[in-house]
């Protein structure tokens, strides 16, 4: 869809619904007071290389271990190595009612996941930098669809639903949910993730169907495109102006189903709720085994020698 007509759907939806304030935010957006939406072409930009930032300070170190004077970005030692030893993943909070405190108390419950994850003991050591994406997804659409992938969603949904239902998130009946999720970045291996988030991810004693070990989402980077083009790719594909269901829990399958201009409206309005400025209240950067073994290790080399 074109940039022009998703303008002029979040026009209609914020006008129509009672949030003209938001629409002439958006619409009067400039350099001097920004909307911060992910609903306007500039805004989105931004918000994709604030997340790209953040992923980038964890690579200076790494990046470091090449001689800086010759780096040659575009070589395939650089790249390959690069796109090896990262990964990209995906963790699946719940489905939540299209409600500013439903969706927090998602939020918070993942931040207190992390907050646990980083006081395990732990010989691993790895960072993960990323954001959090809201997408709206339409059971009835999901259950009603016929395609080979269907199985595998209806497999999903029933155990994100009916996880989120026992967990208060979402109310019975609700046709419409936002799917609060994570993109990251990180140097760890599958084992490390395995090794450290344990069942932390895991539903009702399962992982979620289609899920990779660590009960999170992994894929490799794209090994022949340059490691700059994946990271930056990534970054852009968290921060969406979608105006579509989403119609699986996991992958990039956006359905043709618009949302009602309630439901884009509703949406809109969450991520100017929640997002806080520059968007901080979504991003996430973490860092795992605290170093302390790295120092240990250190010292033990020194002193043996
Ligand atoms: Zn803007």
């Amino acid at each position: 869809m074109s940039g022009y007509h998703v303008r002029q759907r979040v026009q209609n939806a914020l006008t129509h619904t009672g949030n003209s304030a938001l629409w002439r935010k958006i619409k009067e957006c400039s350099r001097s007071s920004r909307c911060q939406s992910l609903w306007c072409g500039h805004c989105r930009n931004s918000a994709a290389k604030a997340v790209e930032a953040q992923i980038r300070k964890r690579l200076i170190d790494e990046e470091a271990m090449f001689d800086s004077a010759s780096l040659d970005r575009s070589s395939s030692e650089f790249n390959d190595h690069m796109n090896s030893k990262h990964l990209h993943a995906s963790g699946y909070v719940g489905v939540f009612s299209l409600d500013q405190a439903a969706v927090l108390a998602g939020l918070e419950f993942d931040r207190k996941r992390w907050k646990k994850l980083k006081e395990r003991k732990t010989d691993r050591a790895f960072w993960i930098a990323g954001n959090y994406e809201m997408e709206l997804v339409n059971y009835r659409f999901l259950v009603s669809s016929h395609n080979a992938e269907s199985v595998k969603k209806q497999k999903q949904i029933g155990q994100l639903l009916s996880y989120s239902h026992d967990m208060g998130w979402i109310s019975q009946g609700d046709n419409v949910g936002v799917l609060l999720h994570w993109h990251a970045v990180t140097n760890a291996t599958e084992d490390d993730l395995v090794d450290v988030l344990g069942d932390a991810y895991w539903i009702n004693n399962e992982r979620l169907f289609k899920t990779s070990a660590p009960g999170v989402y992994v894929q490799n980077l794209h090994q022949d495109k340059l490691f700059d083009v994946n990271i930056s790719k990534m970054a852009s594909y968290a921060v969406k102006s979608a105006t579509r269901y989403k119609h699986s829990f996991i992958g990039s399958d956006v359905g043709n189903e618009l949302m009602l201009q309630s439901e884009l409206a509703g949406l809109i309005g969450l991520y100017d709720q929640i997002q806080k400025r520059n968007w901080r209240a979504l991003m996430f950067t973490h860092t795992v085994g605290s170093g302390q073994k790295t120092v240990l290790s250190n010292k033990e080399t020194h002193s043996s020698n």
